[in-house]
């Protein structure tokens, strides 16, 4: 049993990939000049090969900044880790720290359930 199937195994792919690679080259209605010709033999103006966007380093506002505090009754503050969603931004995107995102997620949520910060776009009624 086990031995009939190692016999067909190897012999099956073999036939497929051969097929693809003889296809390739040359498609049946176009000419093999035609897509040769259309690609351009250097790229002049292609990505500039030199680091074009340095990415600024992100940082934890709150760290950097002593004086501000995460404050569940500041929603002007809370907004700005929001989308227009009202969806909590991942502090990969704000580059908020483990601990400061920990405390702005709760802040958030707990401005939520005061209705300082909206839970969805769709409650306008
Ligand atoms: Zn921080």
């Amino acid at each position: 049993m086990t031995e009939e199937i190692k016999k067909e195994a190897p012999a099956a792919p073999a036939t497929p990939a051969a097929a693809t690679t003889e296809a390739r080259p040359q498609s049946p209605s176009r000419p093999a000049g035609a897509l040769t010709d259309r690609r351009p033999p250097s790229r002049p103006q292609g990505r500039p090969q030199g680091r074009r966007f340095v990415r600024r380093r992100k940082f934890c506002k709150f760290c950097a900044d002593k004086s501000l505090t995460i404050d569940y009754k500041d929603p002007d503050l809370l907004r700005q880790f929001i989308t227009d969603r009202y969806k909590i931004l991942p502090s990969r995107v704000t580059g908020a720290c483990a601990k400061h995102q920990r405390a702005l997620t709760s802040a958030i949520k707990r401005a939520r359930v005061l209705a300082l910060v909206p839970f969805t776009p769709l409650h306008h009624d």
